[in-house]
């Protein structure tokens, strides 16, 4: 087979877990292809939170690289969190969240550190990949220009809608376990904390959230997300997220002199269930792509960029030793497992929990009224 490039590692997708995983490979011995399938800088469709995981897995990365994200970027230092049910409010403090930042910027900035740091890293910008096919032992990456790639080792960061992914895992796409969310920017939103997360919960679309998390420019992204099979979803998203503003009796008082600055886009959500399938002869599935969303909050950087950072130091080490079997790429999901995989399976079952048992969300509302408590949920939940 004729290839246009042949790499030690192939990362397709420059998204967090994409990037992450460039950059962690940066100076490595081994050839790396960066395939993206956009041009940067482009939109990405998200809250803007970054939390405590994405910010430290960049210094795990190299410190200087949160160095540099902290003086170039517009971002905003989150110190604070308030629940919001049935019209009353649960503040959380907390030393170190994380931030806010447009995703655009966000992206932007590591896909151009990689483009600056990347000596072993080769970019293609405007180039998705198709189809990925398993000749012997090698992957072969069919681009949608006609060009063909081949890889020793294959590392898919391709997002959500990752037809990759689930044709290399032979995993389906399941329902039961995709969320759906919708953002828009604002500008004018009344009483907006400039460290402060919003998360506002209704009962029946719980673990689903209203959120309005405040930015550097002084906007605020604010959106709305819940299970794709959310049966109080009866109408479009849209719809929801906005009649919930227009109905709120405090919200619409927010948001009587805001002005939209951007249109109502969405996205899809797969969060992190109980089986994971991330793993093969010759490849690791990452970020979105592995569903590994928080079941809870929705936040899936940290966790995009976590596993693309581990991803990353199995395929080098699977490269080096010259084996990269499915029992050599296992050291990958152990990675996983370890570090992100238990935590969200323990906040799958919280939610599975509350789903089932509705009036436990009033309960927890009601014990949260005591500060101890939220104490308590403040350290095991944020600050980890
Ligand atoms: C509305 C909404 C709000 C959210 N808010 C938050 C939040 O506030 N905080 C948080 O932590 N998470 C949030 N998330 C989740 C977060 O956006 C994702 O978890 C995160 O982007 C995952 O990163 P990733 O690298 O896996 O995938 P992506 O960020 O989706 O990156 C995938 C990349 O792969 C490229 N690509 C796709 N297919 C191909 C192909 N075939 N060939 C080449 N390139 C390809 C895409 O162009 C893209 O650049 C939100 C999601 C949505 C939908």
């Amino acid at each position: 087979m004729e290839y246009k490039n042949f790499f030690d590692i192939a990362i397709i997708g420059a998204g967090p877990s994409g990037c992450s995983a460039a950059l962690t490979l940066r100076n490595s011995s081994c050839s790396v292809g960066l395939f993206e399938k956009s041009e940067f800088p482009r939109n990405k469709i998200c809250g803007d939170g970054l939390c405590d995981r994405s910010v430290n897995t960049l210094k795990a990365i190299n410190p200087a690289y949160l160095e540099e994200f902290l003086s170039t970027q517009k971002s905003m230092c989150i110190r604070n969190t308030e629940l919001i049910y049935k019209n009353r409010s649960y503040s959380i403090d907390f030393k170190n969240f994380g931030y806010t930042c447009k995703r655009q910027e966000f992206d932007n900035f590591l896909f151009s550190l990689v483009q600056r740091d990347g000596k072993s890293v080769t970019v293609f910008q405007n180039c998705g990949i198709r189809t990925v096919e398993r000749h012997d032992d090698v992957l072969v990456l069919n681009a949608e220009n006609g060009d063909v790639f081949g890889a020793k080792m294959v590392l898919v960061c391709t997002g959500a809608t990752s037809g990759i992914a689930r044709k290399l895992t032979g995993s389906q796409y399941d329902r039961k376990s995709m969320g759906v969310a919708v953002r828009a920017y604002y500008s004018g939103v009344k009483d907006l904390k400039p460290d402060t997360l919003e998360l506002h919960y209704k009962k029946e679309f719980f673990p689903g959230y209203l959120w309005i998390f405040p930015l550097a420019d002084g906007s605020a992204n604010v959106g709305f997300g819940c299970n794709v099979e959310e049966p109080a979803l009866q109408t479009d998203i849209r719809t929801v997220f906005e009649s919930w503003i227009a109905t709120d009796e405090r919200l619409s008082e927010r948001f009587s002199d805001a002005k939209r600055l951007s249109p109502i886009q969405g996205g899809l959500v797969p969060y992190s269930v109980d089986t994971y399938n991330c793993y093969g002869d010759n490849f690791c599935v990452c970020g979105d792509a592995a569903s590994l969303i928080d079941p809870i909050s929705g936040g899936g950087i940290g966790s995009a960029m976590v596993s693309g950072y581990f991803a990353a130091q199995v395929a080098e080490s699977c490269v080096l030793k010259n084996d990269c079997s499915k029992s050599a790429t296992a050291a990958y999901s152990q990675m996983l497992r370890n570090r992100v995989e238990r935590e969200m399976h323990s906040r799958y079952l919280i939610q599975k929990c509350i789903k089932k048992l509705p009036w436990t969300m009033d309960l927890l509302a009601f014990v949260g009224r005591r500060a101890g408590f939220l104490h308590k949920i403040k350290t095991w939940y944020f600050n980890r």
